[in-house]
């Protein structure tokens, strides 16, 4: 049975007892962890991301006015967090790996702020991509969104690739889309080797990323949930604290 703690400083304790007691830890971060940088989550009220259905792979890739139409939708949620900064729970998460302890940061985040709080590629696991730049779908030429910017201002045209002629596309996972195999590689790896596994932010609703938690169970890590609401793998945690997730972080962020 999860212990569930929702008192702030008990939460806190328990964690860094938690952190202290482990030796190879890997977080599992969603979009709950940058919403104090101004980073809408999926699934909260008026959340922007659910305005329109999403524009599946498929669509994406067979139709040029769904590729024009993605990359407006692309833009406008761009200037509603474009500029957003790293938060608490980043720069804990930051601290955790620069200590040693943490040998993994798995993210279901495209937002670039795991990265820009100073964690390193090698730590790093991008399960659903980057929203930060733009890749050729099929050379894999990568592109700067400014530039694509630029040009879809003044002409409303979807960007093809000047290598290889394919569209151009945000370098996130559309619906549809295949996981990224190598990421998926290393996060199985690293879950299976960890001894304490933290999800932190994520409604845990969103397969195959949210199978995870339960992987890392399954090979006997001790499973802590942070998030502010109840998710359906809260019954597998051994801990499940709940609350805000900046506030509970914050004494492992300084
Ligand atoms: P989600 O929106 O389904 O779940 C986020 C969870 O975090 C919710 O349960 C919410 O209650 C909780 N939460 C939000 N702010 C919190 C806070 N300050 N403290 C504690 N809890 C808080 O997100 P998900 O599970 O990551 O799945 C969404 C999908 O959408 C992901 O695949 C991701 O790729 C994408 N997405 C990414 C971003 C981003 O990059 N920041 C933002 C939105 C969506």
């Amino acid at each position: 049975m999860a212990v569930i703690v929702s008192e702030l400083d008990e939460a806190r304790t328990l964690l860094r007892e938690a952190v202290d007691q482990a030796n190879k830890i890997v977080a599992f971060t969603g979009a709950g962890i940058s919403t104090e940088c101004g980073v809408p989550d999926f699934r909260s009220k008026n959340s922007p991301w659910l305005r329109y259905k999403p524009i599946e792979f498929d669509l994406f890739m067979s139709d040029v006015l769904m590729r024009e139409e993605a990359w407006r939708r692309k833009f406008a949620l761009d200037d509603i967090y474009g500029k957003a900064q790293p938060g608490r729970g980043h720069y804990a998460l930051a601290n955790l790996v620069e200590s040693g302890k943490m040998t993994a940061i798995l993210t279901q985040n495209i937002d670039n702020l795991q990265q820009m709080a100073g964690v390193a590629d090698d730590r790093l696991i991008e399960l659903h991509g980057n929203g930060s730049y733009a890749t050729c779908v099929k050379c894999g030429l990568r592109y700067e969104l400014y530039d694509i910017r630029k040009n879809f201002d003044a002409t409303g045209a979807a960007p093809d690739c000047t290598a290889c002629g394919a569209p151009v596309k945000a370098a996130t996972i559309s619906f549809g889309q295949p996981m990224p195999e190598k990421a998926m590689q290393r996060a199985f790896a690293v879950t299976a080797d960890c001894d304490l596994f933290l999800a932190i932010g994520s409604s845990l609703i969103v397969y195959p990323a949210a199978s995870f938690p339960s992987l890392a169970r399954q090979h006997g890590a001790r499973l802590v949930i942070l998030n502010g609401e109840p998710t359906p793998l809260d019954h597998l945690a051994d801990l499940v604290l709940r609350g805000d997730i900046g506030d509970i972080l914050q004494p492992l962020a300084s």
